[in-house]
């Protein structure tokens, strides 16, 4: 560093502030800066928790999540937890037309499509949750006539 400091003299000829106090602010300055930003190296890597955990701070659309099985179900894309039953059926609560059109291509026979076009898995949650609400159904039929 060739920085020189000259002493700092008004139109009076007092001196406002010397060489020697220049240097020390400047020094003082450059204390502050390397004390207060900590070096690249000895900052610790994230951890995937912190991230995860600052996504969600940040993230201010939360997915509903399932009351059942405390899991976060994203509506809009099929169920993350894939065994999970529960998941399934609160996303096929959720998408009442979808499972009114499924119905009507199950009906018309078109059980083949609607696994080419949304897997194997898709279709078996379905027909599990068909199965489930034909059953409440019925129980309410059963208790109203009993
Ligand atoms: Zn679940």
């Amino acid at each position: 560093m060739s920085e020189q400091f000259y002493d700092v003299v008004d139109s009076t000829g007092e001196v406002l502030e010397t060489a020697a106090e220049q240097l020390a602010a400047a020094e003082n300055v450059e204390h502050i800066v390397v004390d207060s930003i900590p070096l690249e190296r000895e900052r610790p890597p994230l951890s995937i928790g912190e991230i995860k955990k600052l996504r969600k701070q940040y993230v201010t659309v939360q997915h509903p999540r399932v009351i059942a099985c405390q899991h976060e179900l994203n509506l809009n894309a099929q169920p993350t937890h894939r065994n999970c039953e529960s998941c399934w059926f609160a996303w096929f609560q959720n998408h009442g037309e979808i499972v009114q059109q499924l119905d009507e291509m199950h009906t018309s026979g078109n059980d083949a499509a609607i696994i080419q076009l949304q897997g194997k898995k898709f279709y078996r949650r379905w027909r599990q949750f068909m199965s489930t609400i034909a059953q409440w159904k019925q129980q309410e039929i059963d208790e109203q006539a009993s």
